[in-house]
């Protein structure tokens, strides 16, 4: 069985996993160097081939066998098959803000669908990956939330999502000229410390030295979590400084039970407590995230509740609030705040010294948030 902090019992659209379903292909992605180089040896291959693999997967960003010379024909089908198979396929492409911001719908092995998002800034190029197929944590607001959760992705699936889409930046094919990705955000599909294996597996993979991996900076990647108390405090301990992003928006535990309903097993003060914890031993600033929903949670109190709340585990800079207009979902009852509510909560929290952003809202019109492409489809 899992762990139980995976799956908690109480919410309804919580699904566990069935046993003995078909597992997605292994590939490259999900091993390190030396286990590539033992599991072409297992299989009587040679050893030295996984390097000129990773290099054609992780460096030259290479997906059609016929272009890598340098494996002998007679072995290159076996080789691709062992470690390079096909992971998903695109369904559909959508693009907005004038080709800056493309969402992908993906289907993976078994039919499940997951989306990643490709978002282009000057400077810079951050994707969206999902880590699961659906969600288990049944926020209500979340249009991937209502689904529950399908499965878990592998880390190469994951992995698969940065690839593809440093494959299109390399290729020209988004607008804005050649670039190269250099943030990744988990907040996509699912809740990834529920599928925390596979996703330190995938922050390793990219940021892992060419060729092994993508080679990218660690603080370049962000891990967004509803709060589940002890993967935190794992998360910690792995040494793997990425920044991690909590997903609060409620400072009391009344409104995040209904909002975030975690919330029952891991209280508020229980939840910032371990990220103030995660900020102490990283030195890294931890993002709250705070989606802004009309006349539930952006009252001019709790703005002043929630600097109180932060500000009573330390005052040395150690968070930043960064608010995002609701995106509000089919058939959901909630809507974004009013601008003026939005403009008196930032001011609160700032003359409490709390640093605060609020998010631009990349893609309205391709369902660009949250599940709700996946969610028309199925
Ligand atoms: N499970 C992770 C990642 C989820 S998506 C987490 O909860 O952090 C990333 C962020 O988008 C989360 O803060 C999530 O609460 C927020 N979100 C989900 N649905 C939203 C919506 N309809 N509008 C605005 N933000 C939303």
């Amino acid at each position: 069985m899992s762990d139980p902090t995976d799956a908690p019992r109480q919410l309804p659209l919580v699904l566990a996993e069935p046993r003995g379903r078909a597992k997605p292909p292994r590939h490259l992605a999900d091993l390190d160097e030396a286990g590539r180089k033992t599991l072409l040896e297992e299989m009587g291959l040679p050893g030295f081939r996984a390097k000129q693999l990773s290099t054609h997967y992780f460096a030259r960003l290479v997906d059609d066998p016929a272009q890598m010379t340098d494996l002998p024909s007679t072995q290159r089908d076996e080789l691709v098959a062992a470690l390079l198979p096909e992971l998903m396929t695109p369904l559909r492409t959508m693009e907005a803000d004038k080709g800056a911001t493309r969402k992908t719908l993906w289907r993976l092995f078994d039919g499940a669908l997951v989306e990643s998002v490709l978002m282009r800034y000057p400077g810079r190029a951050t994707v969206c990956v999902s880590s699961q197929a659906g969600c288990g944590m049944a926020c209500p607001f979340c249009a991937t939330g209502q689904g529950g959760l399908q499965r878990n992705m592998s880390t190469a699936e994951i992995v698969e999502q940065v690839v593809a889409a440093q494959r299109a930046l390399t290729r020209d094919e988004v607008a804005g000229g050649p670039g190269r990705v250099s943030n990744v955000v988990f907040m996509g599909m699912g809740e990834p410390l529920a599928n925390y294996k596979a996703v330190i597996g995938a922050v390793r993979r990219l940021t892992d030295p060419a060729p092994a991996g993508l080679g990218m900076s660690a603080r370049g990647v962000t891990v967004s979590t509803v709060g589940l108390v002890p993967r935190i405090r794992q998360l910690t301990e792995e040494g793997v400084p990425v920044t991690l992003a909590l997903s609060l928006h409620a400072p009391d535990d009344e409104l995040r039970n209904e909002l975030v309903p975690i919330n029952t097993r891991f209280s508020v003060a229980e939840t910032v407590d371990a990220a103030w914890g995660y900020a102490e031993r990283t030195k890294r600033r931890v993002s709250i995230e705070y989606a802004m929903m009309r006349g539930i949670n952006d009252q001019g109190w709790r703005a002043d509740l929630l600097a109180d709340v932060l500000l009573a585990r330390g005052d040395w800079g150690w968070v930043h609030v960064n608010l995002i207009p609701l995106n509000p979902t089919p058939g959901s009852k909630w809507t974004a705040s009013d601008p003026r509510d939005e403009r008196e909560f930032v001011r609160r929290l700032e003359a409490k010294g709390i640093p605060t952003t609020v998010r631009d809202t990349r893609g309205r019109e391709i369902d660009g948030a949250c599940g709700q492409l996946a969610a028309t489809e199925s």
